[in-house]
């Protein structure tokens, strides 16, 4: 069991706006809602990146793969407007075959120099194994990965993509990271007051489940810690990287 007391709490001081890049609609509500709840209530402008458009997330053959990209875009919208996050951008690329290369690279890098947030939420590029012993979905890893590969090195230096500097989008260096489902967390989001938003959030992917009730419990019993007093709390927990303004180039 993790102990509390090691961990840090959350700074949003500074924050103004906030990106959370994911692989598929619904992994933000599995991994952030409940901080993306409490920073828009305290008026930090959070927006959802969606890198893939969904198209392998269904069993039913009676769905076209269109039709399921359109569900599954309003499902998100819908989970977003739920939480009070200010946008969603779908980027499109091939559910499943989700890629780290230079294309989606400068993509995302284009959108962080435009929103030009000080918080981003990724998920963990090193995850193979999910610690409830499945295997982790490979967009999840490589959605870690285009997200770091575009805020470092890319979205602070003027030497990458002169043409987006061109056209208006001028370098920006992010102040911290969380990394979701990291191994070594530092940060917690005690998401306890918020948990059954987070819960309505999940549950507007209706396309992912067959089953919303056993879906509905298995979440409230997985996010839910017990405490000393008996009582049960709910967080969220990040791997946290801080990043100093750069010195000003003489
Ligand atoms: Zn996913």
């Amino acid at each position: 069991m993790i102990d509390s007391r090691d961990m840090k709490q959350p700074d949003w001081a500074e924050v103004e706006r906030a990106l959370v890049i994911m692989a598929h609609p619904d992994d933000p509500d599995f991994s952030c809602a409940g901080s993306a709840i409490q920073m828009a209530r305290q008026g930090i402008e959070v927006t959802y990146m969606i890198l893939t458009n969904g198209d392998k997330g269904n069993h039913n053959p009676l769905v076209t793969r269109r039709q399921l990209i359109l569900m599954r875009k309003e499902e998100q919208r819908k989970a977003a407007d739920l939480c009070g996050v200010k946008d969603v951008l779908f980027m499109d690329e091939e559910d499943g075959f989700l890629r780290p290369t230079p294309e989606i690279r400068k993509r995302v890098c284009r959108e962080i120099r435009r929103i030009r947030p000080q918080l981003i939420i990724c998920s963990n590029p090193d995850r193979y194994i999910s610690g409830r012993g499945y295997i982790n979905h490979p967009d999840h890893r490589n959605a870690g990965l285009i997200a770091l590969e575009a805020i470092f090195p890319a979205a602070d230096n003027l030497m990458f993509y002169p043409d987006l500097a061109n056209e208006g989008y001028l370098p920006h260096k992010i102040s911290q990271l969380y990394i979701s489902g990291a191994e070594e967390t530092d940060v917690e989001v005690d998401i306890t007051d918020d948990i059954e938003l987070k819960i309505k959030a999940i549950l507007c992917h209706e396309s992912q489940f067959s089953d919303l009730q056993a879906m509905e419990k298995g979440m409230r019993e997985r996010s839910g810690e017990k405490q000393e007093d008996g009582s049960m709390r709910h967080f969220e927990r990040f791997q946290q990287l801080i990043f100093r303004p750069r010195a000003r180039q003489k």
